[in-house]
């Protein structure tokens, strides 16, 4: 589902993954987009923090000072299914802007296909072990070390 509104976009999406790997994966994609975390809770799958780029310019800027800046929150929630998580990603502003005619969903399209991608992979490879070698899932011997991948 995603909402995209005054001075903001919220989007939760399901995956089926543990909240485990969910979480991780998150946690490198915000690494990746220079978001500057406040909090970060491990307990609950939850980061927020502010975007370090500066959306304000000139009067604007000066107005709003800091209420310019996009605020952020990831959560990685348990769904009702079991072995299915739900992935949140939302961007807004301190203060709602009455006036937006650029689209605000960058930052959490630029999420979510960071997130598809490190998901995709994970999915996709397997790690061998014993040699360690990541490798495609499919193969049940290890193209490294030619063990059996089990
Ligand atoms: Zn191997």
């Amino acid at each position: 589902m995603k909402i995209d509104g005054a001075g903001g976009c919220f989007e939760n999406r399901m995956y089926e993954v543990s909240r485990q790997v969910a979480w991780k994966f998150v946690k490198e994609c915000i690494a990746e987009m220079d978001l500057a975390v406040e909090t970060m809770d491990e307990k609950n799958c939850l980061a927020s923090g502010k975007l370090q780029k500066d959306e304000g310019k000139g009067i604007f800027a000066m107005l709003f000072q800091n209420n310019h800046h996009k605020l952020f929150q990831a959560a990685v929630q348990e769904a009702d299914d079991a072995g299915t998580v739900q992935v949140v990603f939302d961007v807004h502003k301190k203060v709602p802007t009455a006036y937006q005619w650029s689209k605000q969903d960058g930052e959490v399209k630029d999420f979510y296909e960071r997130f598809d991608k490190k998901l995709e992979e994970y999915l996709h490879f397997a790690v061998c072990p014993h040699c360690h070698a990541r490798v495609d899932r499919q193969v049940k011997f290890c193209p490294n070390c030619g063990k059996a991948m089990q």
